[in-house]
């Protein structure tokens, strides 16, 4: 697939709203600090092979925060709303020369910013993504929201996974910003580990034409940095709750104990969950054939973001980041690679059913 993905910090946060429906996003509570908008620039891209636009808008500040709301009726349009802004040295009126969009306007509407992008075709969540990119400095480019562009048929490419198109996922990379999870004994933190397999998962599941939540997009708390287990791990279940299409919820872990010659992969789901426990197994399985590991096998357990998400789940444990040898294994690029193809086949085969 087209590296377009590979460092693009996507936020979990793909709202599609046909029906005009607003919900918040899901990052922090409003600041109530004003931000400014100062950056905007279009490219060309290919996304899995084919054409696609992208636009970049820039704002001050560390995340931005957004809402969007599809328009497929009088209007194709993707408006997106960003909260305590202004607008900045930007252009009112944008118009665009591409396929995908014709023009993007840009308004104060109160506090608010209002961007309105004018699609050829109305905007699905098939035909368009959003993420966001912290400020690279170095570049000079500040916090940015990116959407991008593509034929719905874009994701068609030799990665293609059938049977997932459509489907939405919420990927849960375990613990993250001030909690670093388990350590092993070279120093990899689970945190790192499971964000890198994560971020793979989501890749492949988005080439394969699946709408991916994440919970977290970047090494962070979910809640709020130390705050308690249950407040960090409810966000997460948040994440997934809050969208009703949300088909499949994966925490993604790595293992530890005192010991270390404790080894081995085990996949979980939720006692009483008939589809967790599939899922489950599927994922086991795969993982099972694809890491190599010793099968600690499909198990039950009372985690709380299995009892608390309201889909069926599944907490997998990639592997003992305190054995040594597990270790390098899960912190190597190429071993994650296959752990996380591994895992999208386990969800297309739950798919499939
Ligand atoms: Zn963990």
């Amino acid at each position: 697939m087209n590296n377009v993905f590979r460092c693009v910090s996507w936020v979990g946060v793909l709202m599609a709203f046909v029906f005009g429906l607003w919900l918040p996003q899901m990052t922090e509570a409003a600041s109530g600090q004003s931000h400014e908008l100062n950056y905007f620039q279009t490219s060309k891209v290919k996304i899995a092979g084919s054409n696609a636009l992208r636009i970049e808008i820039g704002m001050t500040g560390e995340e931005p925060r957004y809402t969007v709301k599809e328009l497929s009726f009088l209007r194709k349009q993707l408006i997106i709303t960003l909260p305590n802004t202004e607008k900045g040295k930007v252009k009112s009126l944008i118009p665009l020369k591409s396929d995908f969009a014709t023009q993007v306007k840009i308004s104060e509407v109160g506090e608010n910013l209002q961007i309105a992008i004018d699609f050829v075709n109305p905007p699905s969540s098939d035909k368009y993504r959003i993420s966001t990119l912290p400020a690279e400095r170095r570049k000079k480019k500040p916090a940015r929201i990116v959407v991008e562009m593509f034929n719905g048929n874009a994701s068609n490419g030799a990665d293609n996974v059938p049977g997932i198109k459509g489907k939405t996922i919420v990927v849960d990379a375990g613990h993250g910003g001030s909690d670093s999870g388990a350590v092993g004994p070279t120093g990899v933190k689970e945190k790192d580990v499971t964000f890198a397999v994560a971020k793979k998962v989501q890749k492949l599941l988005t080439g394969s034409g699946a709408r991916v939540i994440m919970t977290r997009s970047r090494d962070m708390d979910v809640y709020a940095p130390n705050a308690t287990d249950r407040q960090e791990l409810q966000a997460r279940c948040d994440v997934a709750n809050r969208d009703s299409r949300t088909a499949l919820f994966l925490s993604i872990h790595c293992n530890a104990f005192s010991s270390p010659s404790a080894h081995g992969m085990e996949t979980y789901y939720c006692a009483g969950s008939a589809k967790g426990q599939e899922f489950a197994s599927l994922l086991n399985e795969e993982l099972a054939k694809a890491g190599g590991l010793f099968n600690r096998g499909v198990k039950t357990a009372n985690y709380y973001v299995l009892r608390h998400t309201n889909m069926p789940a599944s907490l997998i444990e990639l592997g003992f980041v305190t054995n040594y040898n597990e270790e390098r294994l899960l912190r190597s690029d190429a071993y994650q690679n296959k752990l996380a193809s591994a895992i999208v086949r386990g969800i297309a085969r739950y798919f499939k059913g």
